[in-house]
C-alpha cells in the first residue's frame, strides 16, 4: 500500500510539471486514460500535500479553482480574466516593496503578493477576430 501511495505521488508531481498551472480538477482529468485507478480524491489529496510541504505552490483567486505550481522559486502570475489560464510573470526585482508598507503604517512586513491580470495571447486574438 505504502509503495503504490509513493507511485501515485510520483506520477501525480509529474503530471503536474507537464500541465501549465494546471487545477487539481485538470490533473485529474489528463490523468484518467493513462491512470484510470488513480481516484479524484488521491490528485486533490496529494495536489493538497505537495503544497503544504512547500514542493508545489497553490495560486488562490477569488472566485477561480485554485491552480498548482511545480515551481516554487520567487515569481508571479498573470490570471487572464476570460479564460483563467495562469501565467508566469518574472521581475528584476521588487525590493523596497515591504520596506515601504512598513513605512507607511508602522506595520512589519514579512510577506506579500502581486498578482497581475488581463487577457492571454489566446484570449486576446479571439477578441481581435470577433471585432473584426
Ligand atoms: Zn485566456
Ligand atoms: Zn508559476
Amino acid at each position: 500500500m505504502q509503495e503504490r501511495q509513493t507511485k501515485q505521488k510520483a506520477i501525480i508531481y509529474e503530471r503536474l510539471k507537464a500541465l501549465d498551472h494546471p487545477t487539481a480538477t485538470e490533473v485529474y482529468t489528463s490523468m484518467q486514460k493513462d491512470y484510470p485507478s488513480i481516484s479524484r480524491a488521491t490528485v486533490f489529496r496529494v495536489l493538497g500535500g505537495l503544497a503544504a510541504r512547500g514542493k508545489a505552490r497553490e495560486i488562490r483567486v477569488a472566485g477561480t479553482d485554485v491552480r498548482y505550481d511545480y515551481n516554487v522559486e520567487n515569481h508571479y502570475h498573470a490570471h487572464c480574466r476570460d479564460c483563467g489560464r495562469v501565467a508566469d510573470v518574472f521581475l528584476s526585482s521588487t525590493e523596497g516593496i515591504g520596506n515601504d508598507a512598513k513605512v507607511m503604517n508602522g506595520f512589519t512586513v514579512d510577506g506579500y503578493t502581486v498578482e497581475f491580470f488581463g487577457r492571454c495571447k489566446a484570449c486576446s486574438s479571439a477578441v481581435k477576430q470577433e471585432k473584426r
